[in-house]
């Protein structure tokens, strides 16, 4: 495992053919086996396509089985971990390279800047939170990036519900609910990510808040 650092994409700036995805995902496994069935099938799609994998660095859960099954599958993995996690001896022993960043936000930061597209597997609260960033700043016009919605039985359902319903009560536009990719298989996920067209932004690029 190297600790070198890639040159980082803009968050910006969209690079098709996508190279990279980033990935976020549960510390825990979740209570079914079908939740790791997923990861793994995703960390060897990603791989089998040549997509290098960018996510937080750890060895549990999901996130583990993700980068896991992307490493075996021969994949290039790139881990982003905060100093106070390492400390924890959590981070994944096999990676291609692993960055040790100051705190969460620069992890967030750098995950952003790093993946070309954003997927969100199962997972609790971290997940939720990092998906709900990276999809507001696609509103924002802070990148033009695909948000992909990975879902396995049914677990995103109630959070997708919500969001209609923010849109119905006038809180959240349809176009931008349409721009979320929502699928369930590996063919689902790179046929998307291919096929990704980006929303018109709410500003325009320049005057995009910047983060
Ligand atoms: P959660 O969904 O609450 O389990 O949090 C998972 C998300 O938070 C992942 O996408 C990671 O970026 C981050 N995270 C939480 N726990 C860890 C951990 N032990 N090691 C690395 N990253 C973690």
């Amino acid at each position: 495992m190297s600790t070198t650092t890639p040159v980082p994409v803009p968050v910006g700036e969209a690079t098709p053919p996508i190279a990279a995805v980033t990935v976020f995902t549960g510390s825990a496994s979740g209570s079914h086996p079908q939740y790791t069935r997923a990861a793994v099938d995703v960390g060897e799609a990603l791989a089998a396509r040549g997509i290098h994998l960018v996510y937080g660095g750890g060895n549990v859960g999901l996130m583990g089985a993700v980068s896991t099954a992307a490493r075996a599958a021969g994949g290039e993995v790139h881990g982003v971990m905060p100093e106070a996690l390492v400390d924890k001896e959590m981070a994944h022993p096999n990676l291609t390279t692993f960055e040790i960043v100051a705190d969460m936000h620069a992890r967030k930061m750098r995950m952003a800047e790093l993946g070309d597209a954003f997927v969100a597997l199962p997972g609790g609260i971290g997940t939720l939170e990092e998906f709900f960033e990276v999809w507001t700043w696609l509103q924002l016009g802070i990148h033009r990036k695909p948000v992909v919605i990975y879902d396995v039985r049914g677990f995103w359902r109630p959070m997708l519900t919500m969001v209609d319903r923010m849109v119905e009560e006038g809180f959240v536009k349809d176009e931008f609910r349409d721009s979320l990719i929502v699928v369930s298989s590996p063919r689902g996920l790179l046929n998307a990510l291919e096929n990704w067209v980006p929303p018109a932004p709410k500003f325009s690029p320049q005057d995009a808040p910047r983060v």
